[in-house]
C-alpha cells in the first residue's frame, strides 16, 4: 500500500486543554506517525513539498474518540418485524428474538458497516463490537467476523449448545470472550458462567469484556465474581465489564467493598448511559432510579471508567447515531460530572480511558500514531456542549471523513447576524465564529 501523503495541521488547541492552555499547535504528520509537533509559529518546520494542509483556526484537536461498547449485530433493526412498544428491555429481547432467525450475513454486514461509517464520520477511531452468539447458525458472528471483533446475549448456559456457540464464535474470529451472567436462570448458573468466560479467555490467551449486572436487582452481584477471577488469574487490565447497573441499586457499604476489590482488580468499567436512562428504573414508580453505574464514584476510586453507545436505532433504543459525544453528553448529565474538572475527567471516558481498556493507549505526541479528530469547537467542555462536527478525522496519517460546518444566520432589522452559539466574551485563541469553515 502506499504511504500516505503528508499532512501539516496548524493552529489546533490540543488536548488535554487544561494542560496546554490557549496555546495553539502546529501538527507534522509523515507516513502514519506525527513526525513534528511544536508551538503555533514557533518552529519552521521542515515540510514536506507534497505537504496537505489542514487550518485549524484555533480548533479543538483531540485523540480519535473510542466506542468500547456497541452491538452491530442488532444495529438498525428498528421496526423490525416490529416496534418495541413499551420501550421496555424485556419486549426488545422478544423482538430480537423474532428477528434472529431471519438474519443473513449481507444484511447484518451492510448495517453493521453502515453504523461503522456513522461512528468514523464523527470522530470514532475504534469500536469494540459485542455480536449475539445464541443462534445455532452463529450468522451474526459469521457477519462481524468478516468485518471483525468480539463476543454475546442470552446466558451462555441457558442457552441450548451455549459453551460450544462461545468456542465456536473464537474461532469464527471473535478476539474478546464476552457472558452475559445475570441472564442465567440461576444465580448459581451465572457463577458458573463467569468461572467459563475466564476458563476460555485463559485458554485461548484473550482477555475478557462482558455484560454484567445489567438489571436495578440489587442482588445481582456477578461483578465480584469477575473481580476475583480477574485477580486470581493474574488478569489484571484485560478485564471490562459492561453496564453494571445494579450498582446503583447497592447499599453504600456493599459498593465501597466492591470499589475497593475492583481497583485491585484493574478492571474496566463501561457505563452505557444512552441505553441505561431509558430501560433502567422501568419497574420503578416514584422516586425512580437512574440506573447508571455509580461512573463518578468509580473515577474517583481510580477505576478506569469508560463510556460507550451500546446501541444505535435497535429495540432496546430507537434513536441514536453513532454519535460518542452524544453518548458522553448523555452521561455528563445522567451521572452529575458537571463539576468544571469532572467535565474534563468525563471527556476521557470517550477518549482515552476506553483506549487504555482496551489495551489501545492514544496520545498526541511527537512519535505517535498520527490519528486524531479536529472538532469544532473550543476544548472538551465545548464538545460536550455543543456536540460539535468532526471537521476532519485523521486515522494513522490518513484523512478519513471531513464535515462542512452548518452556518446559522438570524435575520434582524433588515440585517443578517450570524449566530456562534459562542459567547462575545469567550478567550478563543482566533477570533473565529463558529461556522467557520478550516479547509
Ligand atoms: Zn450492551
Amino acid at each position: 500500500m502506499a504511504a500516505p501523503a503528508s499532512l501539516r495541521v496548524t493552529n489546533a488547541r490540543l488536548h488535554p486543554t487544561p494542560e496546554h492552555g490557549l496555546k495553539t499547535y502546529d501538527l507534522l504528520v509523515e507516513g502514519d506517525r506525527i513526525t513534528s509537533l511544536a508551538e503555533a509559529g514557533s518552529r519552521p518546520a521542515r515540510i514536506p513539498a507534497d505537504v496537505r494542509e489542514i487550518d485549524a483556526q484555533g480548533r479543538f484537536l483531540s485523540p480519535p474518540l473510542v466506542d468500547p461498547h456497541v452491538h452491530l449485530d442488532i444495529a438498525l433493526t428498528v421496526g423490525q418485524p416490529r416496534h418495541n412498544a413499551t420501550g421496555t428491555l424485556i419486549e426488545a429481547i422478544q423482538i430480537w428474538s423474532e428477528l434472529k432467525p431471519s438474519l443473513t450475513v449481507d444484511e447484518v454486514k451492510a448495517r453493521a458497516l453502515e453504523v461503522i461509517r456513522w461512528e468514523v464520520a464523527q470522530g470514532t477511531g475504534f469500536i469494540r463490537s459485542h455480536v449475539d452468539v445464541c443462534d445455532p447458525n452463529l450468522t451474526a458472528v459469521r457477519a462481524l467476523s468478516e468485518l471483525r471483533r468480539e463476543v454475546k446475549e442470552d446466558g451462555v448456559l441457558s442457552f441450548p449448545q451455549g459453551k460450544e456457540l462461545m468456542r465456536e464464535a473464537m474461532r469464527l474470529g471473535c478476539e474478546v470472550v464476552g457472558g452475559i451472567p445475570h441472564y442465567e436462570w440461576t444465580r448459581e448458573d451465572g457463577i458458573e458462567e463467569v468461572r467459563f468466560i475466564f476458563d476460555l479467555a485463559q485458554e485461548l490467551g484473550a482477555p475478557v469484556d462482558l455484560h454484567c449486572d445489567e438489571t436495578d436487582d440489587e442482588q445481582s452481584r456477578f461483578l465480584e465474581h469477575v473481580a476475583a477471577h480477574t485477580m486470581r488469574r493474574g488478569m489484571q487490565g484485560r478485564v471490562v465489564a459492561g453496564h453494571t447497573t445494579a450498582m446503583a441499586s447497592y447499599n453504600d457499604n456493599y459498593a465501597f467493598k466492591l470499589i475497593q476489590i475492583l481497583r485491585r482488580a484493574g478492571v474496566t468499567i463501561v457505563a452505557n448511559p444512552l441505553d441505561n436512562i431509558v430501560l433502567q428504573g422501568r419497574f420503578d414508580t416514584y422516586p425512580k432510579r437512574r440506573g447508571v453505574t455509580r461512573v463518578k464514584e468509580l473515577d474517583a476510586a481510580g477505576i478506569n471508567v469508560a463510556c460507550g453507545h451500546d446501541s444505535v436505532m435497535d429495540p432496546c433504543y430507537p434513536l441514536g447515531r453513532g454519535s460518542m459525544i452524544d453518548a458522553l453528553s448523555m452521561l455528563v448529565h445522567v451521572a452529575q460530572m458537571t463539576g468544571r474538572d469532572e467535565l474534563f475527567r468525563a471527556y476521557e471516558m470517550v477518549s482515552c480511558n476506553p483506549a487504555r481498556g482496551a489495551g489501545r493507549p492514544a496520545s498526541i505526541e511527537e512519535g505517535a500514531c498520527a490519528s486524531f479528530v479536529i472538532f469544532d469547537c473550543d476544548d472538551e467542555v465545548d464538545a460536550i456542549r455543543l456536540r460539535p462536527p468532526a471537521l476532519a478525522v485523521v486515522r494513522e496519517g490518513r484523512v478519513v471523513a471531513r464535515t462542512e460546518p452548518a452556518r446559522t444566520r438570524i435575520f434582524r432589522q433588515d440585517r443578517e447576524e450570524p449566530v456562534t452559539f459562542t459567547p462575545a466574551h469567550s478567550e478563543r485563541p482566533h477570533h473565529q465564529h463558529q461556522g467557520g469553515n478550516p479547509n
